[in-house]
């Protein structure tokens, strides 16, 4: 796109300063929603702009910041920021180059929500970014548009960040308010979701760094406007983070429903070396394996016409593959990396993913008989809709996927069809 919204500091420079930010309309939007919104209204124009979650799941964020009864006080926002899907790095630019972007849209979903208080909850790898925000959060609190009695009304608020440790799985928004809390970062069981029962039990909103930086531009230009952006459901802009076997990496903002083709093809430059494109990964290692043919590279990126495919948009973390990789391979260092990541706290993931890896490591060593394929297939199988949380559920998409569309991948690796199953 010519004209940025959420990666706008590539168009003016410098927009990470206070006072650039505010001569390009920055706090304009917050101190609308305080002094001339009532939070109802401001939670209304959310909906309305048909906003989506976009840490993955998708989920529309006005709905989401309605759930929170008004019935059980205080209510607390949280940032999740603990960016870790494998190929996903969009909230890190956003942070880093246009962080009051972020925290303006931060305080606009605290005041729809009327809580006083929200965090920041960052993985522990950004702890640049940590410091980066607890500086511009001073800043904030010395203009005044961070305090009590904001604007000369009575709504007040504090922003605070917190950092992870490292933990792939506290980006899971239950297991992220149980570090929050200073506990061991496992998740809980859902419902309640948090936007009733979150922190402290208290009613939480818990929204992505995208989908917060999306907010000061809606509240300011209105949902009709945002709505001119993207599809009829999945309305407006995303970054998505292009990896892998492309000559142009990097984040794009793009329209949602723009196709693979064109982000892969005519932003992305195309395929190394002229090599043919063989899969592509539309949601990190979180991902089903989409086989990269025509019809897939035509496919628009939104949040339903994915689901085409047998795959999801997630975070838009596309990594593209290209003839020279097995898909086999592939799937051992998915699995290496979530069973490194597992919790530990249910049986299936924590045990599934350990047998996945071993699995996967005798295949890829041509160890492995084609028995142990069908194996792989059974534990992926055992562990479906049983695990605790997303991260065991992801787990199994790229083995099985990987199974499914690309089996000479595997056979390729069987060394000895004739084996017995080895235990
Ligand atoms: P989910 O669909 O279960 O929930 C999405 C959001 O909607 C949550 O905030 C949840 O609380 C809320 N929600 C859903 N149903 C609700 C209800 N009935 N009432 C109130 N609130 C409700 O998805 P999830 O498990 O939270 O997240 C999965 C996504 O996370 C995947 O799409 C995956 O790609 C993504 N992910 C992203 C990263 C990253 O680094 N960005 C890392 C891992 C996973």
């Amino acid at each position: 796109m010519s004209q940025h919204i959420l990666l706008r500091h590539r168009d003016i420079p410098h927009l990470d300063r206070l006072e650039v930010y505010q001569q390009h309309g920055g706090f304009e939007a917050f101190r609308k929603a305080v002094t001339s919104l009532q939070p109802t209204e401001v939670i209304q124009v959310v909906k309305d702009s048909g906003l989506r979650g976009r840490g993955g799941a998708g989920f529309p964020t006005g709905l989401k910041w309605s759930f929170c009864p008004n019935t059980i006080w205080p209510h607390y926002v949280v940032a999740n920021a603990d960016e870790s899907e494998p190929g996903t790095f969009k909230d890190r630019e956003i942070m880093e180059s246009n962080p009051f972007q972020f925290l303006e849209g931060l305080m606009i979903a605290a005041f729809a929500i009327q809580a006083n208080t929200a965090y920041i909850y960052l993985r522990g790898e950004y702890w640049h970014i940590g410091k980066l925000l607890d500086q511009k959060i001073a800043e904030l609190e010395a203009a005044g548009l961070l305090g009590e009695g904001l604007f000369g009304t009575n709504y007040s608020l504090r922003l605070y960040t917190h950092m992870g440790a490292g933990a792939y799985i506290c980006g899971e928004e239950t297991a992220l308010l149980e570090s929050l809390e200073g506990k061991l970062g496992q998740p809980r069981l859902r419902p309640p979701f948090p936007a009733v029962a979150g922190l402290y039990a208290r009613p939480t909103v818990i929204n992505n760094v995208e989908t917060l930086a999306n907010v000061p531009p809606i509240i300011q230009n209105g949902a009709a406007w945002y709505r001119d952006f993207g599809t009829d459901k999945s309305p407006g802009v995303k970054i998505f983070s292009l990896s892998g076997h492309v000559n142009r990496p990097g984040n794009y903002e793009l329209p949602l429903g723009t196709t693979f083709r064109e982000l892969i093809y005519n932003y992305g430059g195309g395929i190394p070396e002229g090599r043919n494109i063989k899969a592509i990964m539309s949601a990190g290692a979180s991902s089903t394996l989409i086989m990269a043919d025509e019809r897939a590279l035509d496919t628009p990126m939104d949040y339903e016409s994915l689901v085409g495919l047998g795959a999801s948009l997630g975070s838009a973390s596309v990594i593209v593959l290209d003839e020279t990789v097995n898909m086999a391979w592939l799937a051992q260092k998915t699995t290496h990396f979530f069973k490194h990541e597992s919790c530990g706290k249910c049986t299936p993931c924590r045990e599934g993913t350990y047998w996945m890896t071993h699995i996967l490591d005798r295949i890829v060593a041509g160890k492995a008989a084609e028995a142990d394929v069908e194996l792989l297939q059974a534990v992926a199988g055992q562990m479906q809709g049983k695990c605790l949380c997303a991260l065991g559920e992801f787990s199994i998409l790229p083995v099985l996927s990987s199974i499914q569309k690309f089996r000479s991948d595997y056979l390729e690796k069987v060394a000895t069809p004739s084996l017995e199953v080895q235990s």
